[in-house]
């Protein structure tokens, strides 16, 4: 099906395919309008960026490479985007967190203002955002959001290796050439999102006569305030954009309980991946995306036939979500999410499926995000029975809870699994899976060799479905809806959309 890529005719004939499949098993169409699919569009943004970007200080004036220096995109979808003669406040880490008692702006007006901000979130107490595990509050994601909420013209983030979890290569990478969004909205934007070498920030600090690393010091303080750096900036970008239209793909299965079947268990799986694009040394250009996601879409059908086949229904209905355009960037979950076709408050979990084992039976499984909520002991009770140990992410400060699809579903406050497979394989030595996983990843990851082969080993995939089959029925069979672990930082969401209910 040519890749996948979005909006192209293989994106069609899967889509295509879906549905039929999911009717094939006694799935309904589970869109608003009646029929299966859900359309959205995306919007393209290719924007020019200047060789320079300036700062002034009076008459003097101080200048930052493109690529080497700073990087930045249009925050906006329209052919230009500018600053001008905007002040900078160095804002600290740009957080507004209740439940922490953290607020980094303290209510200062920062509307038309240029928010400089430290990357990652509090990392050096247990009782604060969790210690080293780095939260929402922690991704750069959310730092442009928070700065556009406060009415902001743009937002800078401070590159560090540590507080990225990467070097500035990939921020260079990551933030040119075309990058895709939802179409805007009612949300708040900012103009221009952008990015500083460590370096280039301490330059910048320096040049306001100031030191980064006091500035640094003083913004691990709850009692910080913005610190104005007597700076004023100006910045236009230019910007191509492009349309496109995708869909996500949603079949029901009616709950049997007159009083439960109004909720639901919904299992997501991306149906997309990258297209046809630059060909490879075999001169193979199909970017296939047999393990992503083709194996989670086909792991998220075969649970869905599973579920149909039961002589009567779980209690809560079940949504099969199969979302469009992951790849850049969540974009069919994100879309879900803001237009959802239940009621948040009566969702009562999302489990995602990305990428499943091709390697064969684990001993353990990773579960992202545990201890977030109570489908910890669901889980826990299933893997026990399975012989197999739960684990938690060996690498909490990548922050890889934010970065697929279930996220999507946490931040409307739906509590989420997302597991990523076991190390520890049967009849192997140590060491073997991540050796296989590192392989994967280095040679097919995002590659057009990513694609079936008879050396696929499907016993630990098959695992890791009933996982999330017997998963999906103890939720939609349970008295209560599950919970987030008190104090979570998706828990205010979750009571907001139950309050919604009302
Ligand atoms: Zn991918």
């Amino acid at each position: 099906m040519g890749g996948r890529g979005p909006a192209s005719e293989g994106d069609v004939m899967a889509r295509t395919y879906i549905a039929e499949e999911m009717a094939r098993l006694g799935f309904q169409p589970g869109a608003a309008d009646g029929g299966w699919e859900q359309p959205f569009d995306i919007v393209g943004i290719d924007a020019a960026t200047p060789e320079t970007w300036s700062f002034t200080n009076g008459d003097a004036e101080v200048s930052f490479e493109w690529w080497n220096q700073y990087v930045a995109t249009s925050g906006v979808q329209s052919e230009t985007a500018s600053i001008k003669n905007a002040e900078v406040v160095f804002v600290g880490y740009g957080i507004e967190a209740p439940e922490f008692g953290w607020n980094d702006f303290k209510g200062m007006d920062l509307s038309g203002k240029v928010l400089l901000m430290l990357n990652n979130d509090p990392d050096w107490d247990p009782d604060l955002f969790e210690g080293k595990t780095r939260l929402y509050y922690g991704r750069w994601t959310y730092k442009f959001e928070s700065a556009a909420r406060q009415g902001a013209a743009g937002a800078i983030i401070i590159h560090t290796t540590p507080s990225a979890g990467y070097p500035f290569q990939v921020v260079q990478t990551g933030w040119s050439g075309e990058q895709f969004e939802l179409p805007a909205e009612d949300e708040p934007r900012i103009q221009v999102s952008g990015w500083l070498s460590e370096d280039a920030a301490n330059a910048l600090v320096s040049f306001a006569g100031m030191d980064l690393a006091l500035l640094t010091e003083a913004a691990r303080s709850i009692d910080f305030e913005p610190v104005p750096l007597g700076l004023t900036t100006s910045i236009t970008l230019t910007s191509e954009i492009s349309r496109v239209q995708t869909a996500n793909v949603i079949g029901v299965l009616p709950g049997r309980d007159p009083d439960l079947a109004a909720e639901y268990v919904v299992y997501t799986a991306h149906h997309d991946h990258l297209g046809i694009g630059i060909p490879n040394d075999a001169g193979d250009s199909i970017y296939n995306g047999a393990r992503d996601n083709a194996s989670g879409t086909a792991m998220t059908l075969a649970i869905g036939r599973a579920i149909a086949a039961h002589p009567e229904p779980p209690r809560r209905s079940t949504m099969l979500l199969f979302v469009g355009a992951e790849e850049q960037g969540l974009l069919g979950s994100k879309y879900f999410a803001t237009h959802p076709t239940v009621p948040p408050g009566r969702i009562a979990a999302d489990i995602n499926y990305d990428s499943g084992n091709i390697w064969g039976r684990t001993r353990n499984i990773t579960l992202i995000g545990l201890g977030k909520s109570s489908l910890d002991a669901v889980v826990r009770s299933i893997t026990e029975r399975q012989g197999r140990t739960l684990e938690a992410d060996h690498f909490s400060d990548r922050g890889y809870y934010y970065r697929s699809d279930q996220f999507s579903f946490a931040k409307i406050g739906v509590p989420a699994l997302y597991f990523h497979t076991g190390t520890d394989f049967v009849g192997r030595p140590e060491g073997w899976g991540e050796e296989q996983i590192n392989a994967y990843t280095n040679t097919n990851y995002h590659q057009p060799s990513d694609t079936l082969s008879d050396d696929w080993n499907f016993e630990g995939m098959i695992e890791d479905v009933r996982l999330g089959y017997w998963a999906g029925l103890e939720i939609a069979n349970a008295d209560q809806m599950p919970t987030w672990t008190p104090g979570d930082e998706f828990e205010a969401a979750r009571k907001r959309a139950i309050a919604d209910l009302d």
